[in-house]
């Protein structure tokens, strides 16, 4: 992401070259054997990354225009007429500081305001269903911030999260310790003392500096374009339901989507539904539909109990996997099938997972049905 957003090194917090992988019995996988020398895991900030990326869009020419966006006034000519965004406006960017309420008129709309988009309700875009994340930044005592120099932590098990993983991320001074989850939202206090009870003394003396919780896409939106109006980022719902990624998704759809944008215009003066569904949303599915359906179906397999997470990091410490898993995302691709490698990497994971229980239940689920069809073909003989 790093090169090809051209954000420069010193922006990064962290490098992490070592991600270890936690089971709900602690049993631990080192999961960056294979990451390619001199290749790291960037650690930043969102709020540091945001403002270089705004400083940078001003100094190429782009005008900001700080404020709230309240609505938009859709146009009668859906075809022609220019969009209506209302939004309260302030100097410093804050609207509770002189605010005053304005409008802009523009030819099209992108829609990056995040889950609980604005501009998604105003077009009736539809809704998804969401996970809620929470994150704690915890300042910690010299020495225990080494231990997590370059090591990045996740933890798995229904403690910590019933259906995605917990973790615990160095940032520039501090460590990033949280939790997601969407079936059991009301307990996320309870996942995060899971977390922090996991982490135990490696966090010990501690001081809790911020606490972030936000909610998290499940799915993409019904409607990603309406009329001259898309959606992007988290707006769309591109976050992968495996690792939670979402930052490097709402960069590349931005990007997508601003380019097929550019592009009509430059071609033709103006910018139509039919340019940005082909320009953007044609594009955006072709590279990377079949990768986020993938992420779907392992985090139905691998998080859905604690047999399959056990599974999960037994397996994380197979190198054919780790080798596989940053090649797709270092690249953000699925990577390319090897029919070797990964015929045995698929008789391994059965294996593993039948070792683990998780198949094990199902062959024994079976096997109970097919004792009682036969219970009842004797019964009627
Ligand atoms: C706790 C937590 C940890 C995460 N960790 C990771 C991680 O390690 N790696 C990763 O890749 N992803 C992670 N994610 C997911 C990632 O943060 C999101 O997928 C990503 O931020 C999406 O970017 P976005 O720009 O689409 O939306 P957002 O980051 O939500 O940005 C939306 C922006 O729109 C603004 N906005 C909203 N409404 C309005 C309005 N009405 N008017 C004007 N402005 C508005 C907001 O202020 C905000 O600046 C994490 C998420 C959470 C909650």
């Amino acid at each position: 992401m790093l090169d090809e957003f051209a954000i420069p090194r010193d922006l990064v917090d962290r490098r992490v070259t070592r991600m270890r992988v936690l089971s709900p019995s602690n049993l631990a996988a080192d999961f960056s054997r294979a990451l390619p020398p001199g290749a790291h895991i960037p650690m930043l900030r969102r709020e540091v990354l945001d403002s270089f990326l705004r400083r940078r869009a001003a100094d190429a020419g782009a005008t900001l225009v700080p404020g709230l966006v309240t609505s938009l006034s859709l146009p009668a000519d859906p075809t022609a007429d220019p969009y209506l965004v209302h939004y309260i406006s302030s100097d410093s960017g804050s609207p509770s500081s002189s605010s005053s309420r304005s409008v802009l008129e523009v030819d099209a709309v992108v829609g990056a305001d995040g889950a609980n988009s604005r501009v998604a309700r105003e077009v009736g875009a539809g809704d998804y269903t969401t996970a809620i994340a929470f994150q704690e930044r915890i300042r910690l005592p010299d020495e225990a911030m080494s231990y997590y120099d370059d090591l990045a932590e996740m933890y798995v098990g229904g403690d910590v999260s019933p259906d995605f993983y917990a973790w615990v991320f160095p940032k520039c001074d501090h460590v990033a310790v949280g939790t997601g989850t969407v079936a059991a939202k009301p307990d996320i206090k309870k996942l995060q003392s899971g977390i922090r009870a996991r982490a135990g003394g490696k966090i010990a003396g501690g001081r809790v500096i911020k606490v972030e919780a936000h909610p998290i896409p499940e799915h993409p939106r019904p409607r990603r374009v309406v009329g001259r109006v898309a959606l992007v980022g988290d707006a769309a719902g591109y976050v992968t339901r495996c690792s939670g990624e979402g930052i490097y998704f709402a960069a590349k759809s931005g990007r997508l989507c601003g380019q097929a944008m550019a592009d009509e215009w430059k071609l033709t003066g103006a910018v139509t539904e039919a340019g940005i569904r082909a320009g953007y949303l044609r594009r955006w599915d072709d590279e990377f539909r079949l990768t986020f359906r993938f992420l779907d179906m392992l985090q139905r397999v691998f998080y859905g109990g604690n047999a399959g997470r056990e599974a999960l990091v037994e397996m994380c410490a197979d190198e054919h996997v780790q080798r596989r898993t940053f090649e797709s995302y270092l690249h953000k691709r699925m990577a390319a099938v090897e029919p070797w490698g990964d015929l045995r990497l698929l008789w391994r994971t059965a294996a593993t997972m039948v070792r683990c229980g998780v198949l094990g239940r199902e062959v024994e689920r079976l096997r109970r049905l097919e004792q009682q069809a036969a219970d009842q073909v004797l019964l009627r003989h």
